[in-house]
C-alpha cells in the first residue's frame, strides 16, 4: 500500500512513540455479537441521495432494514428488500430471472433512481447468487439509464461498518479518471451533511482545492481519481476503498482520524502538510474553532475525568474514540475491542493510546463479558444486543451505533462527542441518587 509518508504535525503529537502494541493484543475468535453491513444502507441512503438500495435477502434482512432505519410513511423509501423465498433458497427456481423482473418493475416506478445498488446477503452469499454478474446484465438490459452496481452487506465474517466499506470500493471501480498533472483531495467515509460542509469549509481556509468526498452527496457526482489524487479518511473502516483508490494511482495521507480537537487538528495538518501548507498558516485557520472546542469540552472533561471505560468490538470506530476519551477527556480505558485491527488505517492511532491498555481484536463473547464483569467499567459501549442485559447487570452502556448515526468528526462537533458518553454516566448517577 503506497502511503504519503507525513511526520506528525501537530506539536501536541511530536514525540509520541509508538508503544509494543503487537505483545499486547488479545487475538479472539468465537462467538460475536454484531450488526452486519446491511445496517450501513441506514446512513448510506440519506447521504446518497439519488440512489436506491435493493437488497437481495431474507425476512430477517428485511425485519434488519425496517427496524435499522424506520419506516417511512411520507416519502417512498430508497431501500426495499428482495426475498429470497424457499423455492429460491431450495435451487427451484430462477434467482436471476426473479430479480431481473423485481429490477424491471421497481425502475418502471421509480424514475427518480439514479444509481441501483444490489446488496448481497447471507442468504445470497449461501446459494452463491453472483449479483455482480446480475448488475451487469441488468445495466445492459435497461440501456445504460441507471447504473446498477452490486456488493455485499452480509453478515458473515464481517461487522456493520463494512457494508460502507464495500459499498463505496464498488463505487471507486466507477469513478472518472483524474486528468494527468491536476491533483485533489478526497476524502473517504460518509459523514453528515453538516459536518461535511465544515470541512469543505476549512480546507477552502487553507487553500486546498478542489476537495472531494466519497461518497457524494450524489453518486452521479462520482469524484475523480488518478495519480494525483490524495486520499484522506475520515473513518477507519474504509480499507478495501483505500485499497481500490490506490489501484487507480491515489495515495494515501497517513493521519489519525478528526475526532476532537487533537485528532481534528492532526488530520487538519496531514492534509495540509501533504498539500505543501504550513504550520503557521494551518494553526491561524483553525484558531477560533479550536478555542469554541476548547470551551465546550471543559465541562464534559471534568464529568468524564478518571470515569473508566470498556469498547466492545462493534463499529471499529472503537480506537480512535479511546484516544479521544483517554487524551482529551482524561477516561480511564480498561479494555479497547476492535472487531479487527486495520494497521494500515490505524498505526498513528495506536501510537496514541496509553501504554498499557489492553487491546482485544475480534470477540469471543462469553470471555470478553468475563472479563467486563471482573472489571466492572463505570461505562461499557457495545451493539443494541448487549445493552439492555448488561444494563440490568447493573452496566452504564452507550450504543455503538449511535456513535456512527451522529455527527461526531470535526471540532464544532468534540464537546456533542464527549456529551454523548457523558449523559449516561448522569443518567445512572440520577437514578442511585
Ligand atoms: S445479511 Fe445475514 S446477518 Fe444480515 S440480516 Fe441478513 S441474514 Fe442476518
Amino acid at each position: 500500500m503506497s502511503t504519503v509518508g507525513v511526520p506528525p504535525v501537530a506539536a501536541n503529537l511530536a514525540g509520541c512513540a509508538e508503544p509494543p502494541v503487537e505483545t499486547r493484543v488479545l487475538h479472539e475468535r468465537g462467538q460475536r455479537e454484531v450488526f452486519c453491513g446491511l445496517a450501513g444502507i441506514v446512513w448510506l441512503h440519506r447521504k446518497i441521495q439519488d440512489a436506491f438500495f435493493l437488497v437481495v435477502g431474507s425476512r430477517t434482512c428485511a425485519h434488519l432494514l425496517q427496524s435499522a432505519a424506520g419506516v417511512m410513511i411520507f416519502a417512498e423509501p430508497r431501500f426495499a428488500t428482495a426475498i429470497l423465498q424457499d423455492r429460491d433458497l431450495a435451487g427451484l427456481a430462477d434467482c436471476n430471472e426473479e430479480l431481473d423482473r423485481v429490477v424491471s418493475e421497481l425502475l418502471a416506478r421509480r424514475s427518480d433512481i439514479g444509481t441501483l445498488f444490489l446488496v448481497g446477503s447471507c442468504p445470497s452469499e449461501v446459494i452463491k447468487l453472483d449479483l455482480e454478474t446480475a448488475a451487469e446484465r441488468l445495466s445492459a438490459l435497461h440501456d445504460g439509464r441507471v447504473r446498477i452496481l452490486a456488493y455485499t452487506g452480509s453478515g458473515i465474517e464481517t461487522t456493520f461498518t463494512q457494508g460502507e466499506d464495500t459499498c463505496l470500493t464498488a463505487l471507486a471501480a466507477e469513478m472518472p479518471v483524474l486528468p494527468t498533472g491536476q491533483r485533489s483531495l478526497l476524502v473517504l467515509g460518509s459523514l453528515p451533511d453538516v459536518v461535511e460542509d465544515q470541512f469543505a469549509r476549512l480546507f477552502a481556509e487553507l487553500g486546498i482545492a478542489p476537495v472531494h468526498f466519497l461518497p457524494p452527496r450524489r453518486a452521479s457526482d462520482l469524484p475523480p481519481v488518478g495519480e494525483g489524487t490524495l486520499l484522506l479518511a475520515a473513518q477507519p473502516f474504509v480499507g478495501d476503498t483505500v485499497a481500490a483508490l490506490q489501484e487507480r494511482g491515489a495515495k494515501l495521507i497517513k493521519s489519525v482520524y478528526p475526532f476532537g480537537i487533537e485528532g481534528t487538528r492532526a488530520w487538519l495538518g496531514a492534509a495540509a502538510h501533504a498539500w505543501g501548507i504550513g504550520a503557521e498558516h494551518v494553526a491561524a485557520v483553525i484558531a477560533a474553532p479550536v478555542a469554541r472546542a476548547e470551551r465546550g469540552l471543559a465541562r464534559y472533561r471534568e464529568q468524564l475525568a478518571g470515569k473508566r471505560i470498556t469498547f466492545l468490538p462493534d463499529s471499529q470506530l472503537e480506537i480512535p474514540l479511546g484516544r479521544f476519551l483517554a487524551r482529551e477527556c482524561g477516561m480511564q480505558l480498561v479494555e479497547v475491542g476492535v472487531p479487527y485491527l486495520d494497521r494500515r488505517l490505524l498505526s498513528d492511532e495506536l501510537a496514541l493510546l496509553p501504554s498499557g491498555l489492553r487491546l482485544s481484536e475480534g470477540q469471543d463473547l462469553e470471555l470478553q463479558l468475563d472479563r467486563l464483569r471482573d472489571d466492572r467499567p463505570d461505562l461499557t459501549v457495545c451493539g443494541l444486543g448487549l445493552a439492555n442485559p448488561l444494563e440490568a447487570e447493573g452496566l452504564s452502556t452507550k450504543w455503538s451505533i449511535e456513535l456512527v448515526f451522529t455527527p461526531v468528526h470535526g471540532f464544532d462537533q468534540a464537546p456533542d462527542l464527549a456529551e454523548l458518553f457523558a449523559r449516561p454516566l448522569n443518567r445512572r448517577q440520577r437514578l442511585a441518587l
